[in-house]
């Protein structure tokens, strides 16, 4: 449950954060003027497996479904929903100063002993800071212009409970799901970026009777369980875990969290609440607007529970990642290798001429184009081949055509597997199909 570095597996962690950076999925913010603290940049390969993931998400969660309705909310808003749901006076995590030589700062809950891990100095007693980010709305910098970047996307969903019901025909149950960025001022981010200071959650809010509460947040927690483990998670790197009383929230009737063994231990990828009708009365009450829902044919009138699922998209990636990341000896040399489910992986299949040779790259680059229109390729023609495979490899790609010289007459080319490393020689007509049946579509 611990964040704190356990020595294990931190190798592992600096691999992979150098892989990022040298094959262009992650960069720390503003490098160039020496970077910001749990900031990050996502690259040309980060892009295409963050998308992937939201896609991923929002096809199970809201497209392949007829009840829940996607939601875009603004990021800055009316400061009196951060009052009313509770963050202004309770989104805060217990500080305590190191009173030592390092003065550093640390989140309370997250120590193990009562000393500063760094230089093992005494500590102050712990003091609650608030997490909101806050800044001024116009030109005039005073208490009234001041707002706040919002720490989850969940409020957005309530304020907007009404005008989802009246516009889309939905009843209960149903849900409301968005995909966005966050932001929180935490106290001791890090670990990559597991815990940043602006990342993006998923998060849908189902609202359903209060007696089905129950019922549904054990078919959530279900669902995406399954939806995590059919990204190509290892089953026995997740676990569901009941949060203990003493960690619930303010809100919360109970939850779980969809835990991941991380290097560092077991940590939260994904939370699920209940969330009761707290947020729906507690915005009836600061609005005065009434929040009910009616029932159809003049049935009981009353405030839906809430279900909620929320998970980060950057937590997710670097789950994705540290579960992908492999290391083996091939022939007596080191093989990196991240083994990506093809449904996330950056590029599929990358097509390799073996030669720069013209007769060669020109029936490469048409194959490229063809495969193009049903997979996300790469082209390659830089380097040996064999540096082209270790690069393919380092970055998840399943598959690589190679186009030789026998291609010529054959009319052939060499499929290899990343995970087996197997090849085999496919005509240029069945590349799609066998590519196809390979990658699992
Ligand atoms: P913690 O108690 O560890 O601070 P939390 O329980 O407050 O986290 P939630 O509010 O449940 O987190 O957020 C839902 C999800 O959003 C988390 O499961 C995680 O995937 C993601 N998330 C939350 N905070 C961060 C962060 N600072 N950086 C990256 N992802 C985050």
């Amino acid at each position: 449950m611990s964040e704190a570095p356990t020595g294990m597996g931190e190798a592992r962690v600096d691999q992979l954060v150098s892989l990022a950076k040298r094959r262009g999925f992650i960069f720390p913010s503003s490098e160039i003027y020496g970077g910001i603290n749990a900031l990050w940049d996502y690259g040309p390969l980060g892009v295409p497996l963050r998308n992937r993931v939201r896609q991923s998400w929002w096809r199970r969660v809201v497209e392949a479904r007829d009840d829940v309705e996607g939601l875009e909310c603004s990021i800055i808003m009316n400061p009196k929903v951060w009052v009313a749901s509770g963050h202004v006076d309770t989104f805060s995590d217990p500080l305590v100063d190191c009173l030592g030589e390092c003065h550093q700062r640390w989140r309370a809950d997250h120590l193990k002993g009562d000393r500063c891990p760094t230089c093992q100095g005494p500590l102050s007693p712990p003091r609650q800071f608030n997490l909101m980010f806050k800044t001024f709305l116009g030109p005039v910098e005073d208490q009234s212009a001041a707002v706040y970047l919002r720490p989850e996307t969940a409020q957005g969903m309530f304020v907007n409970f009404k005008n989802v019901l009246n516009t889309s025909r939905q009843r209960i149950p149903f849900g409301i799901a968005q995909i966005g960025r966050s932001f929180r001022n935490e106290i001791s981010p890090g670990n990559f970026i597991f815990r940043s200071r602006e990342f993006e959650q998923m998060e849908m809010e189902w609202f359903c009777e209060p007696e089905d509460d129950l019922r549904w947040f054990e078919y959530w927690c279900q669902d995406q369980m399954a939806w995590l483990q059919g990204l190509g998670l290892r089953p026995e790197n997740l676990r569901l875990r009941p949060h203990t009383p003493q960690e619930l929230s303010h809100y919360a009737k109970g939850a779980s969290d969809i835990e991941y063994r991380f290097p560092w231990g077991w940590g939260e990828l994904e939370g699920i609440a209940r969330r009761g009708d707290y947020d729906l009365r507690h915005h009836q009450e600061a609005s005065g607007r009434d929040l009910t829902y009616l029932e159809p044919q003049g049935g009981r009138r009353y405030l839906p529970w809430v279900v909620e699922p929320a998970i980060g998209v950057d937590r997710t990636v670097l789950t994705l990642l540290l579960d992908a990341y492999d290391e083996e000896e091939v022939r007596g040399e080191r093989r990196a290798v991240l083994r990506l489910h093809p449904s996330v992986a950056p590029y599929q299949v990358a097509v390799l001429p073996l030669s720069r040779k013209p007769e060669l790259v020109e029936p490469a680059r048409r194959l490229e184009a063809a495969l193009r229109r049903e997979f996300a390729t790469d082209f390659d023609d830089t380097q040996s081949i064999g540096r082209r495979y270790r690069r393919q490899d380092e970055i998840g790609t399943p598959l690589a055509v190679t186009v030789d010289f026998d291609s010529l007459q054959d009319h052939a080319a060499t499929i290899r597997e990343r995970d087996s490393m197997a090849q085999v020689r496919v005509g240029f007509d069945q590349l799609a199909a066998a590519c196809r049946e390979r990658l699992g579509g």
